[in-house]
């Protein structure tokens, strides 16, 4: 059998090196546990940065599949599947929305936002084409395309890629006197992420996102919510933003959509804003194909019938308080909401995932400084506790 060590040298001999991947194999998963060819266990503690909320292989959502491999997985929108009906309806449901998009990566989905704002920014609002300006956030993640790497104030995602996309309008992240100044008559969006996951667990100061939607509203601009990562009860509410009782325009979703098995994304708002799109201006091949529909109808209504935000924000409380009670001086902050919690060290963080890992908890460090901790949201108080058992070794140095 091959080690770890003979995998993790195959795939850096033949993989471009664009990531630097903690030194664990995942050879076969179930719920929040992975273990390596070794045997060794552990806690998923990053759940694939919450795409996996459900936890790995969640036997429901893993039987939608295998039933729907006998039946038909791929059509290609040429022509009409029999569940991407069934998709846009649970998704409707899920954000009181009334049309759908479907695509398949988050960056897909928040390339589709972009396109449908400057297309309602074009047709609806008036905005010459080719003038229109969208309005993000400094230290914004929402995927690695040119057009959304041009929108980030990230050096290391930028450097050597130009020459970028223009209409894009930086501002602070929180910073309400920045969106108003960065308003033009050819503002047709302002994109921003409820609670700024890559850059570390950032949740914004309290009524940013309930003032920027006002904002909005008043100078006709589309809000769209990043809910990739926040989205599907991650935060301890369906939607993060629903924090501060914010219902945007265009809600962006991917992640944990796919129920842990496909890549599924798409972008849901009002017919009035989606409604711009006519045959052949947008679309995707595997976008909407009915594999990927039948694993994301199933995880939909677990998210409600089972209703994980509770269980989110419930676990959020319990995990979080547990964290506060360990005692090391180089811990900073614990904050979070729901099961998307950040532990900012006053140091770089590094060392301390090194020797989480070896406690047999699997969580990474963003932005050098902070360790998210983001478990599947399944996670059991047991397996909570043994897992803070692993976290308070490893970070009082007892191991
Ligand atoms: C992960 C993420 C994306 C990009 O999703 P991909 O599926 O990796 O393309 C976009 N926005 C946010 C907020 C994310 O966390």
């Amino acid at each position: 059998m091959r080690t770890s060590k003979e995998i993790i040298e195959k795939t850096e001999k033949y993989g471009a090196h664009n990531y630097h991947s903690k030194e664990v194999v995942f050879a076969t998963a179930s719920g929040v546990h992975v273990t390596d060819p070794e045997g060794n266990t552990y806690f998923d503690m990053l759940s694939a940065y919450s795409a996996l909320n459900f936890g790995h292989r969640h036997p429901e959502i893993v039987a939608a599949a295998k039933e729907q491999l006998d039946a038909v997985t791929l059509t290609s929108r040429a022509f009409h599947n029999n569940l991407l009906c069934d998709f846009y309806e649970s998704l409707c449901s899920l954000t009181g929305k009334n049309m759908i998009l479907p695509m398949n990566t988050g960056a897909e989905a928040v390339e589709t936002a972009l396109k449908t704002a400057r297309r309602w920014g074009a047709f609806v609002k008036g905005v010459e084409d080719g003038k229109q300006e969208i309005i993000v956030c400094n230290n914004n993640f929402h995927g690695r395309t040119i057009s959304i790497i041009s929108m980030s104030s990230d050096p290391t995602c930028r450097r050597g890629f130009g020459p970028f996309t223009p209409g894009f309008i930086n501002i602070d992240y929180g910073s309400i006197d920045q969106l108003k100044a960065a308003i033009t008559p050819n503002t047709v969006a302002f994109l921003m992420e409820p609670i700024q996951g890559e850059a570390g667990i950032i949740i914004p100061p309290e009524g940013f996102m309930k003032k920027s939607s006002e904002i909005c509203k008043e100078n006709n601009i589309l809000l769209i919510a990043d809910e990739v990562q926040t989205g599907f009860a991650r935060t301890g509410k369906m939607f993060a933003s629903e924090w501060e009782d914010v219902v945007p325009d265009i809600y962006v979703l991917g992640k944990a959509l796919g129920g842990g098995i496909m890549p599924v994304s798409a972008v849901a708002a009002d017919s009035d804003i989606l409604g711009v799109y006519e045959p052949g201006s947008h679309g995707s091949t595997f976008g909407g194909n009915p594999l990927a529909c039948a694993v994301s109808i199933k995880a939909m209504e677990l998210l409600v019938r089972d209703n994980y935000p509770k269980m989110a924000f419930e676990k959020g409380e319990y995990f979080m308080s547990h964290l506060r009670e360990i005692k090391n001086p180089d811990i900073k902050e614990i904050r979070g909401r729901g099961l998307l919690i950040g532990m900012e060290f006053h140091v770089p963080a590094a060392p301390y995932v090194k020797a989480l890992i070896k406690n047999g908890v699997l969580a990474k460090e963003t932005h050098e400084m902070t360790i998210r901790f983001a478990p599947p949201i399944t996670i059991s108080y047991e397996e909570m506790d043994t897992a803070l058992a692993g976290i308070r070794r490893a970070l009082t140095k007892e191991s």
